[in-house]
């Protein structure tokens, strides 16, 4: 059961009007008591919650944005949901909010937060990317894992990209109006001035939400499932 008192939509806000996007996670991290550890590197710095290499499910999304955009929905609002699990806290899974997806400071695959934390990732967790999931009411995705009620359809290359470049298997998990499937128009205001807190849904944040949750749950009972 998730209780829900405007947190979500406060830290989104919060994100959304600051430059210093990692040390609003970190003071966010700090006032819940939530541990964490920084995996720093040449240009950038990525956040890890719980222990990725022995966890069942590791839920990710990356947390900066482009330059001309406070990147409401692209892709903060999954930000926002990762760590809205953290505060739940649950053993068998990992969040890992990955830097330098948006802009590449070299240019180089790389360079991306993903891409380095794939190098040091040495178990092999379900791994779900969460990008774009802060307008609408489908959830769609493509990749190595997909939960059944999770619709396949095509979204572009993310960080799940560069995790399999280090051979992990990983699903981009994305967010859509059911009547934008074909369209996709929710889509043209990424990385534009007009991705905004204001447009993003907090039933699209808690439905999200409830979705990890629901899923860690069902995986706990299949495996209790298997002991007995
Ligand atoms: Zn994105």
């Amino acid at each position: 059961m998730i209780l829900y008192n405007g947190h979500m939509r406060t830290l989104l806000e919060e994100l959304c009007s600051t430059r210093n996007r990692l040390g609003c996670i970190i003071g966010y991290l700090c006032t819940n008591r939530i541990k964490f550890t920084l995996q720093p590197y040449h240009c950038g710095c990525n956040v890890i919650i719980g222990d990725p290499d022995n966890a069942d499910f590791c839920f990710c999304a990356h947390y900066d944005v482009v330059t001309n955009s406070v990147g409401a929905n692209d892709n903060t609002a999954s930000v926002v949901v990762c760590l809205e699990h953290a505060i739940e806290g649950h053993q068998n899974s990992a969040v890992v909010l990955f830097d330098q997806e948006e802009q590449l400071c070299n240019g180089r695959i790389e360079d991306m937060g993903s891409y380095v934390f794939g190098m040091d990732l040495k178990g092999s967790p379900h791994i779900l990317v969460l990008d774009v999931c802060g307008i609408g009411d489908t959830i769609i995705g493509h990749g190595d894992y997909l939960p059944s009620d999770v619709l396949n359809h095509y979204t572009p290359p993310s960080d799940d990209y560069a995790l399999s470049l280090n051979n992990h298997k990983a699903s981009l998990i994305s967010v859509l109006p059911e009547d934008q499937l074909d369209s996709h128009m929710i889509w043209r205001e990424l990385h534009t001035v007009y991705d905004t807190p204001d447009k993003i849904q907090d039933s699209t944040m808690l439905m999200m939400v409830d979705w990890i949750y629901t899923l860690i749950l069902s995986s706990k009972e299949i495996h209790e499932d298997q002991k007995t």
